[in-house]
C-alpha cells in the first residue's frame, strides 16, 4: 500500500512542475529602457511569440500585448498605448 502513496506523490509533483513551466513568471525588469534582451530571441516561436513594447521595449508574450490603433504596433499595457498615441499627437517633439 506504501507504493501507491509514492506514485500519487510523484504524479502530483510532476503535475505541479508541468503547471509551473507552462506559466513562467513575466520578466519584469526595473528600468526597462536598458539594452535589448537577447533571451527573448531564444524564446520558442510559434506557441508563444515574445514581442517588444513599442514604447518602453519590454518583452512580453504576444497574446498578452495590447495592439495599437494601426493593428501592428504592440504595447505592454494600455497605459503605454495611450502614452505613445499622445506623443505622436504632440508631433514627437521629444528631447
Ligand atoms: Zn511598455
Amino acid at each position: 500500500m506504501k507504493w501507491l502513496l509514492w506514485i500519487l506523490l510523484l504524479g502530483g509533483a510532476i503535475w505541479l512542475l508541468r503547471g509551473a513551466r507552462v506559466r513562467t513568471p513575466a520578466q519584469a525588469r526595473p528600468g526597462g529602457n536598458g539594452d535589448h534582451a537577447q533571451t527573448a530571441q531564444q524564446a520558442k516561436k510559434g506557441s508563444r511569440e515574445i514581442v517588444p513594447c513599442s514604447l518602453c521595449g519590454v518583452h512580453l508574450p504576444r497574446d498578452e500585448a495590447v495592439v495599437g490603433p494601426d493593428g501592428r504596433s504592440l504595447f505592454c499595457s494600455e497605459a503605454h498605448r495611450i502614452e505613445l498615441q499622445a506623443r505622436q499627437r504632440r508631433g514627437g517633439a521629444d528631447t
